[in-house]
């Protein structure tokens, strides 16, 4: 822990920091180089899906008296874990500790599709009309608190460390961002990264309306999940440019509202 003190000092500020710094930066580049046109709503959408983020810190805090980075720490102390019992913390086991947690977020974003009590929760994420930047940052607070709960899971039975916690938890939220940005990225480039990240191309085929293109490309940071277990998609069937954005269900503008996100999960809408 000793070389992670500078960061456990300024945790907060590097959370929020990287955060903002992304949304910004992420922001004006899709303004600049917008992939699809909209099909509007962009206040009521932003507002909702930003807001969200403050309703969902605010739920972790108030449930989880620790949070992931912290569970690291007591099970380092203590002895927890996989790295923690061989006492080694060095740079592999940060890189290896990485990789699980982006593997155990791969796996549990399948389950939340595949499980229907959880899709209820997940498909709010999926609910928007549109793709863009603020769409990373739409999830409903109670797949936000499971997931936080199995994280912590994870942490404990691999004995990862706090900097890889940290690390990880920083990386995926920028990335989350990243990978719902309307953004036209030169082909190249895209078919480069896309070799081992997901890009925001990759991603938007999981958001098409078509159930067997929604429930395709579930990674989040690494594109390497998809492929290895036969879920990637390359490209979704109607274009990147005409594909439909959405699910069935609600796609009455009014669900973009914000106490409609939170009621998506209990409610159907079956009305015409
Ligand atoms: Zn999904
Ligand atoms: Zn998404």
């Amino acid at each position: 822990m000793e070389h992670g003190v500078w960061f456990y000092d300024h945790e907060i500020f590097i959370r929020i920091g990287f955060f903002f710094g992304t949304l910004f930066f992420l922001t004006f580049l899709e303004y600049l180089f917008p992939k699809r046109k909209k099909l509007g709503y962009q206040r009521t959408r932003w507002f909702s899906n930003l807001a969200i983020v403050g309703v969902n810190s605010f739920f972790v805090r108030l449930i989880y008296p620790l949070l992931a980075v912290d569970v690291a720490l007591i099970a380092q102390q203590r002895g927890w874990g996989l790295f923690n019992h061989f006492h080694y913390q060095g740079w592999l086991a940060f890189f290896i500790g990485v990789l699980i947690l982006d593997f155990a977020i791969y796996l549990q974003h399948m389950v939340f599709h595949y499980v229907p009590l959880l899709w209820r929760f997940h498909k709010m994420h999926h609910a928007d009309l549109d793709f863009d930047v603020t769409t990373g940052t739409r999830f409903h607070p109670v797949e936000i608190l499971l997931s936080m709960g199995i994280k912590m899971g994870v942490v404990i039975v691999f004995g990862i460390s706090y900097l890889a916690v940290l690390a990880f938890e920083v990386i995926l939220n920028a990335s989350s961002l990243f990978t719902h940005t309307n953004l036209l990225m030169p082909k190249k480039l895209e078919k480069v990264i896309r070799m081992l990240f997901v890009t925001p191309d990759m991603h938007r085929v999981h958001h098409s309306i078509y159930r067997d293109e929604t429930n395709s490309n579930f990674g989040f940071n690494l594109s390497i999940w998809d492929r290895i277990f036969g879920t990637y998609r390359s490209r979704p069937r109607d274009g990147h440019l005409d594909m439909t954005i959405g699910i069935d269900e609600f796609r009455k503008p009014k669900f973009l509202k914000l106490r409609w996100l939170f009621a998506i999960p209990f409610i159907r809408d079956t009305e015409e």
